[in-house]
C-alpha cells in the first residue's frame, strides 16, 4: 500500500538561488549594475551574426563546440584538448563543482566573493568554509594552506570587492595544495590584475575560468570556457556529456569565434573603460567616498557619512541602477559597473546631488 498522507513537500529540493542584478527595462535608463560592457561587440561579432545560415539551425550543434574551443585554444597558444567551452562561465564553473570536487572534504573559498560559489555548493551538497578576507579586502593566502580541503575557488580580481591578488600569491596556494583542484575564475583579468594562465602547463591542479560577458561585450550571447590540463576538461566533459550534449548553440558558436578575430577592438574597449575607471573613481572620491582599488570594469565604493541602500534607492528615481548587497560588512558599499564616460558624468552628477541633500 502506498501512503497517501505523505505530501509533496519531500520531493523537492528547496535552495536559495542565486539573485542576479536587476534587468530593468527603461528607455532612458543607466544600467550600471550587472558588469554589462557598455560598448557593442565587435563589428566581426555583428557580421557573423548577419552572415549566420539560419536554415542550418535544423541540425544539432558540434557536441564540443569544435570551432570555438579550437579557436580559443589558438588564441591562448593551447591545444583544444585542454578548453572546456559552456554557456557563460556559470555553465562552465557549475560543471567544475560537479566534477572536482568529490572528495567530501569542504572546499574553499573566500566569505566576500561571487555568491554563487555558496548557491552551487549547497546545490550539489557540497561542504564548504567561506574564509574571511582581511579587513582591507585583500584575500590572505596563508589562509588556504596548510587548511584540510577538497578544492579551491578564488575570483582574482575578486568581485563584488574588484581587487586583485598577484600571481604569485595564487601560485603559492596552488603549489600547497597538490592534491586539491584549484579554480581561478578570471571573469574580469582583462582589465588588470595578472592572469595565471601561463602556470597552467606547470601545475596540473589548475583550472582557469574565463568569459566573454565582461570584457568582450557579449553578455547576451552567453560564452565562458576553462583552460586546464587534459585530464580536468575530459572529466569535464563526460559530466557535461551526462546532462547536455549540445548547450552551445550554432549562433554563439559562429560569433563567438569572430570575437577572436578583432584584437585592436577588444584591446581598444577594454583601454577605454580603464580610462573611464580612472575618471569614476576620482570623481567618487571628489564627493568623499571611499573606493577600493579596482583591477576590473566596476568599482566598490563606500560614504563615510551617506548610506549605500540610501544612495542605491535615490539613483533608481533617476533610473540609475547599481548594485547593492543586504549582506555583513559590504552591505555599505555600492558596486558601480564603469559604463560610457557620458554615462559616468550623469551618475557623479546625481551623486552630488544625492549627497548633498542628505
Ligand atoms: C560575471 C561573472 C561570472 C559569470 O559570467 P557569465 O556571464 O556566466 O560568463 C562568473 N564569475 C564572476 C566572478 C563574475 O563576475
Amino acid at each position: 500500500m502506498i501512503d497517501n498522507t505523505v505530501s509533496l513537500d519531500s520531493n523537492f529540493r528547496t535552495i536559495e538561488p542565486y539573485t542576479a542584478g536587476e534587468q530593468p527595462d527603461y528607455p532612458d535608463m543607466i544600467k550600471l549594475n550587472t558588469n554589462e560592457n557598455p560598448y557593442p561587440p565587435s563589428p566581426k561579432v555583428l557580421e557573423a551574426g548577419s552572415v549566420f545560415d539560419s536554415k542550418s539551425l535544423r541540425l544539432y550543434p558540434s557536441v564540443d563546440a569544435s570551432k570555438l574551443r579550437r579557436a580559443i585554444a589558438s588564441y591562448y597558444g593551447f591545444e583544444p584538448g585542454r578548453v572546456f567551452v559552456g554557456v557563460g562561465s556559470d555553465d562552465v564553473l557549475a560543471i567544475i563543482f560537479q566534477t572536482c570536487f568529490n572528495s567530501g572534504r569542504p572546499v574553499l573559498f573566500p566569505q566576500i566573493t561571487y555568491s554563487f560559489y555558496e548557491v552551487w555548493a549547497d546545490l550539489y551538497r557540497i561542504k564548504y568554509k567561506a574564509i574571511p578576507l582581511k579587513a582591507d579586502f585583500t584575500i590572505d593566502p596563508k589562509d588556504y594552506t596548510g587548511v584540510e580541503n577538497g578544492g579551491i575557488v578564488i575570483a582574482n580580481p575578486n568581485a563584488p570587492t574588484s581587487v586583485a591578488m598577484p600571481a604569485e600569491d595564487i601560485c603559492s596556494i596552488i603549489e600547497a595544495n597538490p592534491g586539491s583542484i584549484v579554480v581561478i575564475d578570471e571573469a574580469y583579468v582583462d582589465f588588470g590584475g595578472e592572469s595565471v594562465m601561463p602556470y597552467l602547463d606547470k601545475y596540473r591542479n589548475l583550472i582557469v575560468v574565463r568569459t566573454y560577458s565582461k570584457s568582450r561585450s557579449l553578455a547576451g550571447l552567453r560564452i565562458g570556457f576553462a583552460i586546464a590540463s587534459e585530464r580536468i576538461i575530459s572529466e569535464m566533459e563526460n559530466v557535461k556529456n551526462s546532462i547536455n550534449s549540445y548547450p552551445m548553440n550554432r549562433p554563439s558558436i559562429e560569433m563567438g569565434t569572430a570575437s577572436l578575430e578583432d584584437e585592436a577592438y577588444f584591446r581598444d574597449k577594454v583601454d577605454r573603460i580603464i580610462k573611464t575607471r580612472t575618471v569614476l573613481t576620482e570623481g567618487l572620491e571628489k564627493l568623499g567616498f571611499k573606493v577600493l582599488p579596482s583591477s576590473t570594469n566596476f568599482v566598490f565604493a563606500t560614504h563615510p557619512k551617506v548610506k549605500a541602500a540610501y544612495i542605491f534607492e535615490e539613483l533608481k528615481k533617476y533610473h540609475i541602477y547599481v548594485r547593492h548587497f543586504r549582506k555583513d560588512l559590504i552591505d555599505d558599499y555600492l558596486r558601480i559597473t564603469v559604463g560610457t564616460d557620458q554615462q559616468i558624468s550623469v551618475l557623479l552628477e546625481k551623486l552630488e546631488s544625492i549627497i548633498n541633500i542628505e
